[in-house]
Parts: structure tokens; C-alpha cells; sequence
């Protein structure tokens, strides 16, 4: 896709050529003339009379085609003048202006805005996908999602649903071909699918760069400490040879798999040398992160939603409980003082204004003994500990997914009511797939039930969540924990 530049100069260079087709045709048509007039002289031999008129009409025609054409040609010089002042203008006094002339890394050109009923894409159908979709239509855009899926989660909602894998170059084609932007809803999509689709001229958000930096551990974490924001002391292992050094400032710790790795999944707590290598051998030894185990007083998350422009939106900074690896509830807001709240939501805006970050970006943190923050990791998405923003704040984590890919402005993230989200795992169905005990949740009226439409429950997968908002965040999460018995088939 061409800038704003070079589509304003493409604008001078077509008003240029038709002027010249202006020239051109005047002068044609002064040769015309003059060509009917001498053969309709030379075939009736009457036309004597007026030989005269004809051979003055001729050059007449002819000066006043050159001065209307050549007046035109000379305008279009003129506006093409004018142009490169005003570029040169820009350039030399006005920053902001000469940020709206140049292509920026994320793809999409700062200022643009896409309204709806524009087609919006997005990488991946999962329920992500799914909540990303519903967004997006309640606001009057088109979703055509691409997911490899026939019962992604997401196509409920979608327009179209491209059934291909993330790669498939006709499938990237037809989302380059008929969306006016694209997103992805999860991490380990294909990062050169994105660029892919960026170098097409598509505005994708967030930046193949920015979800690669996401899904290798290392280089995140790399990238984070480089942005002078503190994570947990790390040894990037890509071969065990980096294992034969002293391992002490890093154990006991928690050997992770630098890529693929999520609720829980792909780690393995280790306490000696020994085992770190035992590990290792475990993981067929593809690239891993060593990292110290810290001592944890909780677990908080901080969203926020930037755009190109730079505009930024925190949401308010929730405490996430993982008894088993996987997000059990989150719980808003988070129950640590107001400063570390705060200084949560500073250091996700910073790590976000670093990375040039366009989307919806979720930045996990650990508060230690003493309150000090630490960045576990971050996801290039909306996140599980986000969900209580589909109930409780003016604007969700899902609708600024939509805003800035559109190049909106960010909604208003403030928080309406407190509020506890609690996932429903699979582990609540019953055995023989039936359905939990819907009755108390549903009698509820201030508990919102979200499901993913998933077909099949398994232990451990995500098939739904709820949001109970009530007048403290202990209130909500005593109602929240009743309601978590009471479904369990
Ligand atoms: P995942 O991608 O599976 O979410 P995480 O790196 O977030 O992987 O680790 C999962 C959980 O393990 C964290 O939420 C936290 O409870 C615990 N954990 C991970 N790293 C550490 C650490 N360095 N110290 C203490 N606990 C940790
Ligand atoms: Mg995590």
C-alpha cells in the first residue's frame, strides 16, 4: 500500500497526464480540421468559397488548442510546485505532520481510520477470536476469520470463515484481498504470515516483529530487560552447553521451553544442576529459559490498548490466582497498594511505547515479598485476565482491539463496578460431557455468563467464563467462589 505521499503525488502525476491528453487531443483536433477541409475541397471543387475560412479555422484551431492545452500542462507544474513545497514544509517545521508522511513499522499509516462496515480479519478462531468477532459486529464491522478449525469458536460470529491453515498462502491472499485490516488473536500464529500480510499494504496490529518478540521466551525476556524493566534473573540454554557454567544464581528455578509454552504448560521446577540438565534432555533439548523461582506475594496483569499514534488506554490492573498452572479467577481490582497498581500500569505503558506496540497488549507481573514488580511475560493479544472487561469497564479489552486496528482512538478503560472473573474449565462437565448445573449461576442478576461454544468439554480446556460485580472485590469473589461449587457437575 502506497503512503499519503506517494498517493498525492500519483494524484498530480494522473491530473498531469490527462492534461497532456488535453494537448494532445486539442492539437488533433486542429489537424483534423484541416485535413476534412482540404479533402472536402479537392472532392467537390465547390468548396472555393470557403478555402479561406477553412485554411484560417486551421492554424486558429490549432494556437487555440496549444494555449488551452499548455495552460493545463503548465497548472499541473504548477500544483506539482506547490506540492513539493508544502512536503518540504512539513518536513523541515512540523513533526507531527512529517509523522503523517512517512510509513510507520507497524504497516498502517498514522490518521488512517477504518469504519465500519469495513471486513475485519483475524488470525486464529478460538474464543479470543470469538469475543474479538462479537465486538467488531456490535459496532458494524465484517470479520472474516482464518483458522484451520471447521468449529472454531469464532466462526459463530464471523462473516466469512477462511477453513485453511494459518500459512496457506491463498487463504493469506483472500484476507490480504478483502480486509481493511487484520489482527490475530493468539501468539504462536505465524509472525512471517503477518509480515506477510504487511508487506500486501494491509494494516496488521500488533507487528509480526512484535508478536516474534512474544513468542520466544528468550527474546522477550531479552527485550524487556533491554527496556531497562526488570524480569526474573535468566539464562537463555539454546544448547547444554550453556548449562555447564555456575547455575546457582538461577536455582532453585523453573527450566521453560522458549517457545510453545502456556498454562503451565512446558516447565518444570528444578533445584540442582542435575536436574536443570535431566530437564533438558526432557525437552529433547530445543532452546529454554533457566529462571530463578521468586518468592511470590501475587500475581497481577496489566492491558492496555495503544495506537500508532501513540494514544494509550490501561485498563485497571487485575490480581490472577493459577492454583493449577491455569487462570482460575482474576479479581478487579487488584488487592495491592494504589502505588503498585500504578506502577504496574506504568510499566506496561512503557514496555508498550518501547516495543511501538498497535493492539491490545496483556503484560503478566509478579509482585514480590517486598512489592517490587517484576515482568513474567506478555501476550500480543487480549488476555484471560482481561475477560472482566466485557462486564465491568466502559470500554472491553476486545473492543480496543477493534478501535486500534481501526486507527480509532481508545475507549474509556474505567472500571464500573468491582468485579471477579472465574473461568469454567472443562472440569466442571460432567463425565459424560452434560452440562453444569446452569440454575444458581443463572439465577444470579449480577453474574454474567460468557460461553465459547466449544463442542467437546475436556479437563483443563477453557469453555466459558463468568464476571460477578458487586460493591467490593471481596464481595464478588465470595459470590464468585458459592457459584464455582454450586455448577460443578
Ligand atoms: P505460561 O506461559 O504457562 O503462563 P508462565 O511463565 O506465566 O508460563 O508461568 C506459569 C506460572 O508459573 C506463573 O503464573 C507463576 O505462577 C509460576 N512462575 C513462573 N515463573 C516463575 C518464577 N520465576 N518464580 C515463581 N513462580 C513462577
Ligand atoms: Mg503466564
Amino acid at each position: 500500500m502506497q503512503d499519503t505521499q506517494s498517493l498525492r503525488w500519483q494524484k498530480v502525476r494522473e491530473q498531469g497526464r490527462w492534461h497532456s491528453i488535453a494537448l494532445v487531443g486539442a492539437l488533433g483536433w486542429g489537424g483534423s480540421f484541416c485535413v476534412v477541409f482540404a479533402g472536402f475541397e479537392l472532392w467537390t471543387g465547390a468548396a472555393r468559397a470557403f478555402l479561406p475560412a477553412a485554411l484560417n479555422a486551421v492554424p486558429l484551431g490549432l494556437i487555440a488548442g496549444a494555449i488551452y492545452g499548455w495552460s493545463r500542462w503548465g497548472y499541473a507544474q504548477w500544483c506539482g510546485v506547490c506540492e513539493r513545497r508544502s512536503q518540504a514544509e512539513d518536513q523541515d517545521n512540523d513533526e507531527p505532520k512529517r509523522n503523517k508522511m512517512t510509513l510507520p513499522p507497524q504497516g498502517a499509516r498514522p490518521g488512517r481510520v477504518i469504519l465500519p462496515p469495513a471486513m475485519l480479519g483475524i488470525l486464529g478462531g478460538g474464543q479470543l477470536g470469538r469475543m474479538f468477532a462479537a465486538a467488531a459486529k456490535a459496532m458494524g464491522y465484517r470479520v472474516t476469520v482464518l483458522d484451520p478449525d471447521v468449529h472454531a469458536p469464532a466462526a459463530d460470529f464471523a462473516d466469512v470463515h477462511l477453513c485453511k491453515p494459518f500459512t496457506d498462502p491463498e487463504a493469506l491472499a483472500e484476507l490480504a484481498r478483502t480486509c481493511a485490516a487484520v489482527t490475530t488473536e493468539f501468539e504462536n500464529v505465524s509472525a512471517e504470515s503477518m509480515r506477510w500480510l504487511a508487506a500486501q499494504g494491509i494494516p496488521v496490529s500488533p507487528s509480526g516483529d512484535c508478536v516474534a518478540i512474544a513468542q520466544d521466551r528468550i527474546a522477550e525476556k531479552t527485550f524487556i530487560r533491554n527496556a531497562g524493566l526488570s524480569v526474573a534473573p535468566f539464562l537463555a540454554v539454546n544448547t547444554a552447553a550453556d548449562l555447564e557454567g555456575d547455575l546457582s544464581a538461577y536455582l532453585p528455578g523453573i527450566l521453560k521451553t522458549a517457545r510453545l509454552g502456556y498454562d503451565g504448560k512446558g516447565q518444570v521446577r528444578v533445584k540442582t544442576a542435575e536436574e536443570v540438565r535431566l530437564a533438558l534432555a526432557d525437552f529433547k533439548h530445543q532452546p529454554c529459559v533457566l529462571e530463578k523461582m521468586l518468592p511470590l506475594k501475587c500475581e497481577v496483569s496489566a492491558i492496555v490498548a495503544r495506537t500508532e499514534n501513540g494514544e494509550i488506554a490501561g485498563f485497571p490492573v487485575s490480581e490472577n490466582e493459577h492454583p493449577t498452572g491455569i487462570l482460575d479467577v482474576s479479581i478487579v481490582p487488584a488487592r495491592v497498594p494504589a502505588d503498585v497498581a500504578e506502577q504496574a500500569q506504568a510499566m506496561a505503558q512503557q514496555l508498550a511505547a518501547a516495543l511501538g506496540y498497535v493492539g491490545v497488549l496483556a503484560v503478566e507481573m509478579f509482585v514480590l515479598d517486598d512489592d517490587s514488580l517484576v515482568i513474567n511475560e506478555i501476550a500480543p493479544r487480549p488476555h484471560n485476565s482481561g475477560h472482566y472487561t466485557l462486564d465491568a469497564t466502559l470500554t472491553s479489552q476486545f473492543e480496543q482491539q477493534v478501535r486500534t486496528m481501526c486507527g480509532l482512538t481508545p475507549g474509556q478503560p474505567d472500571l464500573i463496578s468491582p468485579v471477579v472473573m472465574v473461568n469454567l474449565l472443562g472440569d466442571s462437565w460432567g463425565m459424560d460431557g452434560s452440562e453444569p448445573n446452569w440454575a444458581p449461576l443463572m439465577a444470579t442478576p449480577n453474574a454474567k455468563l460468557h460461553l465459547y461454544g466449544k463442542r467437546e468439554a475436556r479437563p483443563g480446556r477453557k469453555m466459558g467464563h463468568y464476571n460477578v460485580l458487586a460493591q467490593t472485590a471481596d464481595q464478588a469473589l465470595e459470590q464468585a467462589r458459592v457459584i464455582q461449587i454450586a455448577i460443578k457437575k
